[in-house]
């Protein structure tokens, strides 16, 4: 098992981040492919490779593209998301660090193929060294001539604006995004309309995140079999893992999709740290459901055999859990951080993560009961999908399955055969 250098092809080289260096290594060389193609051929290209968002919904990216209505005389926008705020997620970083120009040239690629001609990066307010990064590449772009009125000399002009964002969970939502970024509360809207259709100012808006379009310039370079090539039929292409938690080698690697998830771990990780035993993995971040180690055993990295593990591949953050890790501790902080950053503008969000709170701190403290075990339970179904955006989601899913796989965990602390330390440490 080893790992693939696609979108992680210049990490390791020394001031790759500098466009001296980047083009020395291959950075812009498909714009002269790219402006001889028609967009219309771009597209299909980028539909046949099967690239799907890596943000974490998995949607293709080809796809996503021909959801753009035509001929509306109003502007198309091109928004990169670059929040990437998923607890135990840390892969566009690495891109926006290490291979910045990496990134410029597939936003070339893609606003040639949408039309676009305006690109909002929004990245988080807390990625100060990586907007800095980025920033300096932008200026160099538009030094060199690759963005600004003619782009590589083309009649085709590309404006980017870096966008920082205040450190809000949910304005990695896109719709929150856009929001975000035209100066208002981040909060997301109701659907539809999709920002394809209405986005960015009320106009047509494409959204993906940081690797997705860095994933582009291979695609236009080598072909969409080229990128087929690697992964699964319906999960085609690399993906940059982030492994983390108790595993002897910590680290983001790039790996073609389709592996088995416990080889992945044992051999490209180092295994459980400690020599101890595995309890569980988190698959995806935080907002995924989790998985038993005799799941991890059979479970394979893409989007088909993650759903039916009745999980998700989400974002490719994957957290090992050791034996020693309390799940009770680790749902209490798991409700924590998605009540805090619930935007509040829906009630079964805001009260019904807070009412969590309040029941998994009583369940901590050894005060709880069965019913409280069950009254938990019973809020997850209830506050699910019945809200604007998929964040009140994203804490019960998770929860819903720590609940329904480690019962005995729980119930230890109701019935006070459980005081864990570690447990009350946390309240
Ligand atoms: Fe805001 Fe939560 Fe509603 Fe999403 S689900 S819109 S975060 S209140």
């Amino acid at each position: 098992m080893e790992e693939v250098k696609i979108l992680s092809a210049k990490f390791a080289i020394k001031d790759a981040h500098k466009l001296k260096v980047a083009k020395k290594h291959g950075a812009y060389a498909t714009l002269d492919k790219l402006f001889a193609m028609a967009p219309v051929d771009v597209i299909d290209e980028v539909k046949r490779s099967g690239l799907r968002g890596r943000g974490g919904a998995g949607f293709p990216a080809g796809v996503k593209w021909g959801f753009l209505p035509k001929d509306t005389g109003k502007p198309v926008y091109l928004a990169v998301n670059s929040d990437e705020s998923e607890p135990a997620t840390f892969k566009d970083r690495y891109i926006l660090v290490k291979d910045p120009h990496l990134l410029i040239e597939g936003i070339i690629i893609c606003s040639y193929a949408i039309g676009s001609h305006d690109t909002y990066i929004y990245i988080r307010g807390e990625y100060t060294t990586q907007v800095k990064a980025l920033q300096a590449a932008i200026d160099e772009a538009y030094k060199a001539g690759y963005l600004g009125d003619k782009v590589a000399g083309q009649d085709y002009r590309i404006d980017v604006t870096v966008h920082r964002g205040a450190g809000a969970y949910v304005c990695g939502e896109e719709t929150a995004l856009l929001e975000s970024i035209e100066g208002k509360k981040g909060q997301p809207r109701a659907k539809p309309p999709f920002p394809a259709v209405a986005g960015l100012y009320g106009c047509p808006t494409i959204i993906n995140n940081v690797q997705s379009i860095a994933s582009l310039p291979y695609i236009l370079d080598k072909g969409a079999d080229a990128y087929r090539a690697y992964g699964t039929e319906k999960s085609s292409g690399t993906h940059l893992f982030g492994i983390s938690g108790h595993v002897e080698r910590p680290g983001m690697y790039e790996l073609p999709l389709g592996l088995p998830l416990l080889e992945v771990i044992d051999t490209i990780a180092g295994g459980v740290w400690k020599g101890r035993k595995l309890k569980g993995v988190i698959p995806g971040g935080s907002s995924t459901p989790v998985l038993l180690p005799e799941e991890a055993k059979t479970v394979t990295l893409d989007y088909e055999s993650m759903a039916a593990h009745k999980t998700m591949f989400g974002s490719g953050g994957i957290v090992v859990l050791d034996e020693t890790v309390d799940i009770v501790a680790l749902v209490k902080n798991l409700i924590d951080f998605y009540h805090h950053e619930s935007c509040g503008q829906c009630t079964p969000c805001r009260e019904g993560l807070g009412w969590m709170l309040k029941l998994i701190k009583k369940i901590l403290r050894g005060e709880g009961s069965p019913a409280d075990i069950d009254l938990l339970r019973e809020l997850c179904d209830n506050i699910e999908m019945k809200t604007v955006c998929v964040l009140s989601a994203a804490c019960t899913m998770p929860v819903r399955s720590y609940l329904d796989k480690f019962r005995p965990e729980f119930e230890a602390y109701v019935t006070k055969t459980n005081a864990s330390p570690a447990g009350l440490q946390q309240e």
